[in-house]
């Protein structure tokens, strides 16, 4: 299923080299972003690149809202902004993706694109509601006596402190926990009850945006925002920088193989005329033209090995 996953609709022609994905759906026109965006799949965000001028897109943030059950059974909405993907070291993907290797940067050093991603989205926030606190993801008590790098400490958020908002520390971890390699449900259970309210921080009534860097299942900032409802907060928001792609890209990804010595091709740019081909890990080194490929031909060919179909509605409730 395409649980959080994010997806790229293109609408126009391939021609720039902005693109870093192969897209899931070539559309002509807003009426088949509806379409495609109509097939309502949880948790599929879709980036949205036109190609209807020759100016750069902006990345904007990837919005969704989800409920999270309470205690006592009640329901609360948590929205969540996402930055874009996140592929772990095992996925093999068509280009290296700028953003996974920022995420992994981030995790032991102060990372300046990190920094401006959360300044600019909680100032994005801001602009269209009140918020109370700024909050992240604590560290893990074991983190803290091994003086792990706090990542989220050492954001300088420039326009926020601008507009006198600080990044506070409402959450305190209690207990140690792993999630590598658990399901979704096993997940859920082993961070239940993780987070508390630290002392002396009256949470009652406000709107709360927490952050966080990476998101799989969501099992940990559904937990911590379970926690600020819990202690009586009106709304909380999550700002995550990227998710986590467990679907689509945890396939074995099959590339296009270079004719003359087998390794693998990806999509390069001509720095000349910034036209993109496909060209293997040698292509300098070999004669001309037998070791390159057309963009268009090449993505399809990728298409056709990798079977980027669109499903049906009625295929999908038949296998399920
Ligand atoms: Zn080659």
């Amino acid at each position: 299923m395409m649980e959080y996953h994010i997806g790229t609709i293109l609408v126009g022609s391939l021609k720039y080299d902005f693109l870093k994905n192969i897209p899931d759906y070539d559309v002509f026109n807003v009426e088949g972003i509806v379409q495609v965006l109509n097939y309502k799949r949880t948790g599929y965000g879709a980036e949205i690149f036109a190609t209807y001028n020759d100016k750069k897109p902006k990345m904007s943030l990837l919005y969704c809202s989800e409920s999270i059950t309470l205690s006592d059974e009640s329901e609360q909405n948590v929205d969540l902004y996402f930055g874009g993907r996140y592929y772990a070291n095992k996925h093999m993907y068509i280009l290296n993706d700028p953003l996974s290797y920022v995420v992994k940067k981030f995790k032991s050093r102060y990372v300046k694109a990190v920094d401006l991603f959360f300044d600019s989205a909680c100032i994005h926030i801001v602009r269209k509601e009140k918020i109370d606190y700024f909050t992240y993801i604590p560290l893990k008590p074991k983190d803290i006596k091994e003086n792990k790098f706090d990542r989220f400490k050492s954001l300088k958020l420039p326009e926020l402190k601008n507009g006198n908002i600080r990044l506070d520390n409402l959450l305190k971890c209690t207990k140690d926990f792993s999630q590598k390699g658990n399901d979704l449900y096993v997940r859920r259970e082993v961070v239940k009850g993780t987070f508390q309210i630290i002392e002396n921080v009256d949470i009652e009534n406000k709107t709360i945006v927490i952050i966080d860097d990476v998101f799989s299942t969501g099992s940990t900032i559904f937990e911590a925002a379970k926690t600020l409802y819990e202690a009586g907060a009106k709304k909380v928001i999550a700002i995550i920088l990227s998710v986590n792609q467990l679907t689509e890209s945890s396939i074995e990804y099959k590339n296009l193989k270079c004719k003359v010595c087998g390794s693998n091709m990806r999509i390069r740019m001509n720095n000349n005329t910034g036209e993109l081909f496909f060209g293997c890990e040698n292509y300098m080194e070999h004669e001309e033209e037998k070791n390159t490929g057309e963009l268009i031909p090449g993505m399809n060919a990728l298409k056709k090995k990798n079977k980027f179909e669109i499903y049906e509605i009625i295929d999908l409730l038949d296998e399920f």
